[in-house]
């Protein structure tokens, strides 16, 4: 008898817990602050979590948004400079995610694993949001500036949303789009382990003879076409271990050596899109730890691919977005300035 009522009670109690839920508010409501960016002036001790400053004291089912600005010099990587300058102002997970969320704005103009150099300075102007269970995260990054030591302009990258996208996306102060033909690195930011400087070869050292770059990774990192193609050589060859080469449109070739494995499907004419898997890092070939080798030949030459990559610029802002574009566009260059003359460096 008990054995047959159960099942009966566990759905009546399914179906009120469906009831209630359906009926309880949705906590969709938002209170949004002014654009006026609160500036961490100096990073201080690190706080526990809970100890931030609140936003607001009562709020219950409310999110709550304002704007931060946050800015500093990279010492010894990207990754500490941002911890360290979010410090007080947003929890170590989004101050971790932070450095990510930079590098891929940046993806298409800057390889953060090897043009970063001790020096280089970054301004940030991001929407903070605190949830109605008090979790603080960066909602999104309203506009970046990163000034390069051996650049003379520093790259800018403005959100936009246009109208009618669901996701925006980040444009130069002219309104070109960051999104350009090419990344700038077969490896995402954040897993790459070594982040700054220059390294040897991990087998010869100084080799006068190595055309590529070289990632350090670990193994079974997935490797990234870096632009659309399509594949010419998949394989074995030498010392390059197991190999992809992918011819772009303009000729370009993009060789990838050492992988572990290679993505399902990739054979000679088989089309590859701009940022899909190809394959994964191992240690095939020449190589002692695992490591992706990388090149890019023109005309059968390998090219140094920090030239070879130099990306003209997107697409523009659509002709009749162009004034709302430079509205935004003006106040977030003139949050980001306020910024750089207020934050310590
Ligand atoms: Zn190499």
């Amino acid at each position: 008898m008990a054995q047959r009522i159960r099942p009966l009670s566990y759905a009546i109690v399914a179906t009120l817990a469906a009831v209630a839920i359906w009926f309880t508010p949705t906590l969709e409501k938002r209170q949004v602050f002014a654009m006026e960016p609160v500036v961490v002036s100096k990073p201080g001790l690190e706080p526990a979590d809970f100890l931030l400053s609140p936003l607001v004291v009562e709020a219950s089912n409310t999110e709550l948004v304002d704007t931060l600005a946050i800015g500093g010099v990279i010492r010894s990587s990207l990754y500490n400079a941002l911890n360290e300058s979010g410090v007080g102002v947003l929890p170590p997970s989004a101050r971790h995610q932070l450095a990510w969320s930079l590098a891929d704005i940046f993806e298409y103009k800057v390889d953060m694993s090897r043009d970063l150099h001790d020096g280089d300075k970054f301004h940030l102007l991001v929407e903070r949001l605190q949830k109605p269970n008090g979790a603080i995260i960066v909602n999104k990054i309203i506009g970046a500036r990163l000034a390069l030591s051996n650049s003379r302009s520093p790259l800018e990258a403005i959100h936009f949303d246009t109208p009618g996208s669901s996701t925006g996306q980040f444009y130069d102060a002219s309104g070109m789009s960051l999104r350009a033909a090419f990344l700038r690195a077969p490896l995402t930011f954040r897993r790459i382990s070594s982040v700054f400087g220059a390294r040897k070869h991990p087998i010869f050292g100084e080799w006068r003879n190595h055309t590529g770059t070289d990632y350090a990774a670990a193994e079974g990192t997935p490797v990234r076409a870096i632009g659309d193609g399509v594949v010419i050589f998949a394989g074995k060859k030498g010392g390059y271990g197991n190999m992809i080469d992918i011819r772009h449109r303009n000729g370009m070739i993009s060789r990838y050596g050492h992988m572990r494995g290679f993505a399902s499907g990739m054979r000679p004419g088989a089309r590859v899109a701009m940022g899909s898997t190809i394959g994964y890092v191992g240690l095939t070939g020449w190589a002692t730890g695992p490591h992706l080798h990388f090149e890019i030949r023109v005309n059968g030459v390998a090219r140094d691919p920090k030239l070879a990559l130099q990306s003209r610029s997107g697409e523009p802002i659509p002709a009749d977005e162009r004034s709302l574009f430079q509205k935004m566009r003006n106040q977030t260059l003139a949050s980001l300035n306020d910024a750089r003359a207020n934050i310590a460096e």
